[in-house]
């Protein structure tokens, strides 16, 4: 895909600090870092986001990041890991090629730039709403 910063990392025509990488998937730096080791898991073949990425890159995406998590805590000593994707603009994703953050946390906030969670998981949801919402997935299967 043309105009892809990621396909370009891929290619071999933009800059990147790769770190692993199989027959489908590989791991670079993220260049503005939420903690120390912050990472980036990407197909090498472009979609979009979460909705279009075929079965197969995914698997191999998720799979290396679960990989580069366990690093994460061996190598760096995280306390803990945040795996992320953005999936659409109104869920913060800027770069439209499939990626999975790999955020490794630390207790040690000179080490990790995020604090709070974007939302407050101890307050109670309408449980109607929930019953209601979960059935129309259901259905959906
Ligand atoms: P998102 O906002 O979820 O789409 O994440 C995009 C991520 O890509 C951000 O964390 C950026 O810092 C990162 N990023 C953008 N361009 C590059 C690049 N050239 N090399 C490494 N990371 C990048
Ligand atoms: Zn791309």
């Amino acid at each position: 895909m043309t105009d892809c910063i990621f396909c370009a990392i891929v290619a071999g025509a933009a800059p990147a600090v790769v770190v692993a990488e199989d027959e489908r998937a590989i791991a670079f730096m993220d260049i503005h870092p939420a903690s120390d080791g912050h990472l980036l898991v990407i197909p090498k073949a472009h979609s979009a986001d979460l909705l279009a990425i075929p079965p197969e890159d995914l698997a191999a995406v998720t799979l290396l990041a679960q990989r580069l998590a366990r690093d994460a805590v061996d190598e760096f000593g995280a306390d803990g890991v945040n795996l992320l994707n953005s999936c659409g603009a109104d869920a913060w994703q800027t770069v439209f090629h499939f990626h999975m953050h790999v955020i490794p946390r630390y207790l040690d906030k000179t080490r990790d730039r995020l604090h709070t969670l974007p939302w407050t998981p101890d307050v109670a949801g309408d449980r109607d709403l929930i019953s209601a919402l979960g059935s129309r997935l259901a259905a959906t299967v």
